[in-house]
């Protein structure tokens, strides 16, 4: 505790009964009679200015302590502060968000982990954010900001790689000058937008080729032009053909919201079994192309599956198997390893190019259209293969060779 300001007063006056001490003590020297009165005021005075240096010494123990414990509270401050810091550059680290901070004329101050790897920074402090983002409404909306006019805009930046941000700048309000700058990536959100945009585009598309048919065909049924009665037989039944592709586009887009919709609910399901059974109830229409069928694997591998979904995915590959081989084998083969279990689908068909690979698996993707739709497909077969085995956790992926054949392959974790 300091001492009061009563104690500090007679600290400060010590040094006066000292000179007065001095003064008693000349009077008493220079003036021989008075030598008594001056031995008591040397006395008197001596004691206050003792009293004085006492208190004076004890003031400065108790300031040396004040100080001390002041040194302390401003070393646990920083440490304190430091904490705060730290905290908040983890903070900023763990966010997906990009944030920068820059000085008015747009260097960088400081970039958070997401910046850095957005942009592929190493050290990015004194950079230029004009630099960083080859943006040059980026640096404008910096310049905005440090201005005093905050800004929120969407903007496509093409450096290092085309993505799609929502950039916000704002001034520092604490220091003048410093601009904050926060950008959210929405590739993934404007890439499901033009998904969604397509596919909606391609159901009207897939949807109205039919319709329009059944509609040419019952309007010259209306007719009822005596000349056209033969043909009446014909148009019925590509009415009825038509209706029925219809009928399995809506069933294969329904199963597709289905399997993204709903919960998975699993049991425990013999694949080997499964297989087999897909395999049986396929063999007639391979025999009638003149094709061999077979399934070679263990006879009974178990393990959690969506049994319906499982029976989908392997009729669609070993159907498309069947629809697209003009002679030869498929071979359905199923191999149970320690992590997983794979199926592998093998035909001798007509094969995929690399290029067209990558693509069979997107929703209406055919290769040749008129073949596919004269078989009876969609053009959603491998998307609701891919989405069903994703939705296990699993990996579908395809090795072809153009006129050689196709082998699909299909990983499951077995829980
Ligand atoms: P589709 O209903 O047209 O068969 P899929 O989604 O099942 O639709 O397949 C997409 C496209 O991939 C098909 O149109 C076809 O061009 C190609 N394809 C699928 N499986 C095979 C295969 N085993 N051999 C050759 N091409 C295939």
């Amino acid at each position: 505790m300091v001492p009061g300001s009563g104690q500090l007063r007679w600290a400060k006056l010590a040094p006066l009964f000292g000179v007065l001490v001095v003064a008693a003590a000349l009077v008493g020297i220079l003036h021989p009679p008075s030598s008594f009165l001056a031995l008591i005021a040397l006395v008197f005075f001596g004691l206050v200015m003792l009293y004085g240096c006492f208190l004076a010494w004890r003031l400065l123990g108790a300031w040396d302590l004040a100080i001390k414990d002041l040194l302390g509270q401003q070393s646990a401050l920083e440490v304190e502060c430091d904490r705060h810091r730290n905290a908040l550059d983890e903070l900023a680290d763990g966010l997906a968000i990009v944030i920068f901070l820059t000085d008015r004329t747009g260097k960088i101050l400081y970039a958070n982990r997401a910046a850095q790897d957005a942009f592929g920074l190493g050290e990015p402090s004194g950079l230029a954010i004009l630099g960083v983002t080859i943006s040059q409404e980026v640096n404008e909306m910096v310049l905005q900001a440090a201005s005093g006019q905050p800004a929120r805009r969407e903007l496509v930046l093409r450096h290092p790689r085309d993505r799609s941000y929502v950039v916000g700048t704002w001034q520092e309000a604490s220091v003048e000058g410093r601009v904050f700058i926060s950008m959210v990536d929405i590739s993934e959100l404007r890439y499901l937008e033009r998904v969604r945009r397509d596919f909606v585009a391609n159901v009207s598309h897939e949807l109205r080729t039919p319709m329009t048919t059944i509609r040419a065909m019952a309007e010259t049924l209306q007719d009822d032009d005596p000349e056209d009665q033969e043909l009446r037989p014909r148009y019925l039944s590509k009415i009825v053909r038509e209706v029925d592709r219809l009928t399995t586009i809506t069933d294969d887009l329904l199963i597709l919201s289905t399997v993204e919709a709903s919960n998975l609910q699993k049991s425990e399901v013999d694949l080997a079994e499964l297989l087999r059974v897909c395999v049986q109830q396929l063999v007639p229409l391979a025999t009638e192309k003149g094709l061999v069928l077979g399934y070679q694997g263990p006879y009974c591998v178990k393990g959690m599956f969506n049994g319906d979904q499982m029976t989908q995915v392997f009729l669609n590959l070993i159907q498309n198997a069947v629809n697209y081989t003009g002679r030869g084998t498929i071979s359905v083969r199923l191999m149970d390893r320690d992590d997983d279990i794979l199926v592998e689908v093998e035909d001798t068909g007509i094969g995929i190019s690399a290029d067209q690979a990558t693509r069979v698996f997107e929703r209406f993707y055919r290769v040749d259209k008129g073949r596919s739709r004269a078989s009876g497909g969609t053009g959603l077969g491998l998307s609701i293969v891919r989405n069903i085995v994703e939705a296990h956790g699993g990996r579908v992926s395809l090795e072809s060779e153009l006129n050689r054949g196709s082998t699909f392959r299909v990983s499951l974790p077995k829980t």
